[in-house]
């Protein structure tokens, strides 16, 4: 993302007033030993904030300043996002793995270029959606996240969907399709179907697919893809979104 002086000048105004009084690499440097992945205190510090945010960037700030989850420290970036951000299509994965970290950007692995391959067959891509991670670092050796890190996460990506506003949603794969929607079923019995997130004053379809990195272990699924694709076209032609 570009920055232009003057959102410098807020970023700077906005870090200022909620106290940040490190840089970012000394921040990255600091390993945060004081609060474990749920404290309290740090979930109730991570609420306080995000309701002070107001854009992308300076959600985008926050992140990178962010020292409430240990993997952070074993990362070499922080995932925010990629695509369009005036798009109405946003699409949700999971977090980042080595590709995405080296990168800084979501979805550009192997299951990444599968993606695009899949997004492509209903004319979508990084210039017309919006991509982005339930977790924006990547967990040690390629793990799930665990609840922990999941519950601490779930208010920033709450906060990220308010932000993108977005009239629909792509869910991809089981995590953060349970997460978002508070569902405890599996991702077979949920893709495909559509849900309602709802948050705040927002209503918004939404359909989970399985994820790129299962299809390549299970290509026999790939159909199933197809016809989820063909279902969130439909919706997107009916909603008039593009
Ligand atoms: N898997 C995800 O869920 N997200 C990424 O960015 C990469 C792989």
């Amino acid at each position: 993302m570009i920055y232009s002086f003057e959102q410098k000048i807020d970023d700077l105004r906005f870090q200022y007033e909620s106290g940040v009084t490190e840089t970012i690499t000394k921040s990255l440097e600091k390993k945060n030993t004081e609060y474990s992945a749920t404290s309290n205190s740090y979930k109730f510090n991570t609420q306080n904030m995000l309701n002070k945010i107001e854009n992308l960037q300076q959600l985008e700030l926050f992140l990178k300043n962010y020292e409430g989850l240990e993997i952070k420290n074993t990362c070499r970036n922080t995932v925010f996002s990629d695509g369009s951000c005036d798009s109405k299509i946003m699409l949700i994965g999971e977090a980042p793995g080595n590709q995405e970290d080296i990168e800084g950007k979501p979805f550009v692995g192997k299951s990444g270029k599968l993606l695009d391959k899949i997004l492509k067959i209903i004319n979508l891509d990084r210039n017309n959606c919006y991509i982005t991670n339930l977790i924006p670092w990547k967990p040690p050796g390629n793990r799930n996240p665990t609840n922990d890190e999941i519950e601490l996460c779930l208010p920033i990506i709450k906060k990220h969907i308010q932000l993108i506003n977005p009239e629909i949603l792509m869910l991809i794969g089981s995590i953060s399709t349970r997460a978002i929607l508070g569902k405890d079923q599996g991702i077979t019995k949920l893709r495909g179907q559509w849900h309602i997130y709802k948050d705040l004053k927002i209503d918004i379809p939404a359909l989970p697919i399985f994820h790129p990195a299962y299809l390549l272990r299970r290509p026999a699924n790939k159909s199933l893809v197809m016809k989820d694709m063909l279902s969130f076209y439909q919706k997107i032609r009916d909603n008039k979104i593009i």
